[in-house]
């Protein structure tokens, strides 16, 4: 199944979430039959993103955006498993600090927008600006109205001068499963860390947030910076769609090896001669 272009929101469309099954996934009966597909698609993120490295043509930018335990930890986790870390930043955005503030909310993610050759992900991002802030009114409406329209020409402005490919995955759940994940989180010891008092506060304007996500979804899926819903109440559906989604991506750019900087047929004749010397000698 062709879940790139199952999930993507169309340009200009107008998403009503209700419409979405968050517990969708495919023609897969569970994790044990996904597994073999999602161990091909983590392989060719492997594979493509140490061409990205070496290609320094093109950069990747991956942002993760959905309600308090949507899983956009794991997801982070699970894509960057398959990369080598050393063209990878990861970037969580918290409340803006005092010095944020004090900019415009792009100054900020514009900092950590990728370089050619790298890959960024985003673990919330530039988008908070008209998710939690619109919700919770920390700034009026003529503030963050305009965002959309400066979120969508800063994409552009990485797609277009600096060759970003840019992949937004919203993490939709149910409701239902929400307070599961709550519960999962309250019985184990390592994990409970993670709670706060804030997520019960925030799931009671569960439905204000719906209606953020899908004025973002609706006002900024682009050609160049798509949006795509991705079913997220079974972990390992989550992650097989938003690596094969990734992987996809990653070939499309048509990545090249970089020739040697070097004369290769010189470089075999020093080794020869190198070897000979080292056998001499041993
Ligand atoms: P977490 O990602 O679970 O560690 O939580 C980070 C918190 O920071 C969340 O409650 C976000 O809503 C909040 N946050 C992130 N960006 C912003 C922002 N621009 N303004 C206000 N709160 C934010
Ligand atoms: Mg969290």
């Amino acid at each position: 199944m062709n879940l790139e272009k199952r999930f993507r929101i169309e340009p200009g469309s107008s998403v009503d979430l209700s419409s979405f099954d968050a517990g969708f996934h495919g023609d897969y009966k569970n994790e044990a039959d996904a597994a073999i597909d999602l161990q091909k698609h983590l392989h060719r993120i492997s594979k493509l993103q140490r061409k990205l490295y070496a290609d320094r043509g093109h950069a990747l930018l991956v942002v993760l955006q959905g309600i308090d335990g949507a899983g956009k930890d794991g997801t982070c986790w699970h894509v960057i498993s398959a990369m080598d870390p050393q063209g990878v930043e990861v970037r969580g955005f918290k409340q803006p600090t005092p010095e944020e503030k004090e900019h415009d909310f792009l100054w900020r993610v514009h900092a950590h927008a990728p370089q050619r050759g790298n890959v960024a992900i985003f673990n919330r991002s530039h988008y908070e600006d008209v998710l939690v802030v619109r919700v919770h009114e920390l700034v009026p409406k003529d503030v963050w109205k305009p965002r959309y329209d400066f979120i969508n020409e800063w994409e552009r402005l990485l797609a277009v001068e600096n060759n970003t490919t840019i992949l937004k995955f919203f993490l939709y759940i149910s409701k239902e499963e929400q307070l599961e994940r709550f519960r999962l989180r309250l019985d184990d010891p390592d994990r409970q860390w993670k709670i706060s008092e804030s997520d019960y506060k925030e799931r009671e304007k569960w439905d204000d947030y719906i209606k953020a996500f899908e004025a973002a979804l609706s006002k900024c899926s682009t050609r160049r910076a798509p949006w795509y819903v991705i079913p997220s109440n079974h972990k390992w559906f989550r992650n097989l769609a938003v690596s094969q989604i990734i992987a996809d991506a990653l070939e499309d750019m048509r990545l090249e090896t970089p020739k040697p900087a070097v004369d290769i047929e010189e470089i075999r004749r020093l080794y020869h001669q190198a070897s000979k010397e080292e056998n001499k000698r041993g």
